[in-house]
């Protein structure tokens, strides 16, 4: 495809590398020469210095952010008959891990500025059944964890923070990932902190938690080949491990380019009628791995998606790159029919995903570039 110069694109990892090529290819080439590719002290100092920038005991590496929330419930002993509350609105892997351990959905609508599980009716939805919530710091905004966790422990239930979208926010001075029992991450290339291929971790600060994670992570065992469990294969690459470690050394600088950025588009975007940005909450600071929009008109704000649609096609048409995150919520997912959800059921996530456009969202994007995608905003919705 060929791009302008002018283009904006939705989001530019090359540009990162770049940056750090030097310093990333010669850690690459001595894990390459030193022949240890899995495990061994790159991964094992990755689990320290993460778990040390959250501020927790534990830090167990894994092979992707799926994984590291399959690893949490199955370490809580979490599977068949019992329930995980969460939001409809995240990407699938939230809930297929869910359905993956043999565990139920059941979810909880989310709040219209935050994008959010709202916490105030996650209580309705506890049944004798329910074992755990897993609220998601969707676009890298903070969930209240203090309602949360108040809910959580009067009701005696886990808490597991998928934190995907989210490395480095915080939530009341406290590190998401660092406040429920176990906190969960990506390091898929886009997100936050992204190495050059998949990788996950998970933290925690209870070290039986981590005891499992462990066997659980390298099929079931503590002693090779002794098998107390059915687990998995999943860890993270040394090679992995060297890059996320300069990677994380970066980390908040470029989640303060982050913060800038949303700084600046909330100043211009909230001028424009028919846009409806992003809001964190009080006590919250958020790492924007996404700044989504939504856009609605009076005239044609009906259950479709046609005028956001065509609002994506007029900034393509400029070479504004945007993306569409999410076009479905999970309830309404064909593989979730028999869960028995309707259309109509869960409002705000389904206006959401009628509505949402994520815009250009990269530590790198310049206020030129900022500007491009402002005035086409404005251009038509005028
Ligand atoms: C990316 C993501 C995941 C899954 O992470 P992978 O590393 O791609 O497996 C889980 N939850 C959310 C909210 C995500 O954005």
């Amino acid at each position: 495809m060929i791009q302008s110069v002018n283009s904006v694109p939705a989001f530019d990892i090359k540009q990162q590398y770049a940056a750090l090529a030097a310093e990333v290819s010669s850690a690459v080439l001595e894990v390459l020469s030193s022949g240890r590719y899995i495990g061994g002290p790159a991964v094992e100092d990755f689990e320290q210095q993460f778990a040390a920038y959250h501020g927790v005991s534990e830090c167990v590496a894994c092979n992707s952010g799926t994984d590291a929330l399959y690893l949490a419930l199955r370490a809580l002993d979490i599977g068949t008959g019992d329930e995980v509350i969460t939001t409809p609105f995240s990407f699938f892997a939230t809930t297929e891990v869910i359905s993956a351990v043999g565990a139920t959905p059941v979810f909880v609508d989310i709040d219209a500025t935050t994008f959010n599980l709202d916490v105030t009716q996650i209580a309705s939805a506890i049944t004798p059944k329910t074992k755990a919530i897993i609220p998601v710091h969707l676009f890298g905004l903070p969930v209240d964890m203090t309602a949360l966790m108040a809910i959580a422990q009067s009701h005696n239930l886990a808490v597991i923070e998928d934190c995907a979208q989210a490395t480095g926010a915080s939530w009341e001075n406290q590190k998401v990932g660092s406040i429920g029992h176990i906190g969960c991450f990506s390091f898929y290339p886009t997100k936050n902190l992204g190495g050059c291929g998949d990788g996950g971790a998970i933290t925690t600060n209870d070290s039986a938690i981590a005891a499992k994670l462990r066997i659980f992570r390298e099929h079931g065992s503590k002693i090779r080949y002794i098998h107390e469990e059915i687990g998995v294969n999943s860890r993270l690459d040394a090679i992995q491990a060297v890059i996320l470690q300069i990677k994380l050394r970066y980390l908040d600088i470029w989640n303060k380019n982050r913060q800038q950025i949303a700084t600046y588009y909330y100043q211009h975007l909230s001028q424009i009628p028919g846009i409806i940005p992003p809001q964190e909450l009080l006590g919250g600071e958020a790492v924007w791995n996404q700044y989504t929009i939504r856009v609605s008109s009076e005239e044609r704000n009906g259950a479709t998606s046609k005028y956001r649609d065509w609002v994506r096609t007029q900034l393509q048409d400029q070479g504004i790159s945007t993306m569409l995150y999410y076009p479905l919520p999970l309830h309404l997912q064909p593989v979730y029919k028999t869960l028995g959800y309707q259309p109509g059921q869960l409002p705000i996530s389904e206006q959401a995903s009628h509505q949402v456009i994520s815009l250009p969202m990269f530590p790198e994007l310049t206020q030129e570039q900022q500007d491009k995608v402002i005035y086409a905003l404005k251009d038509c919705l005028s």
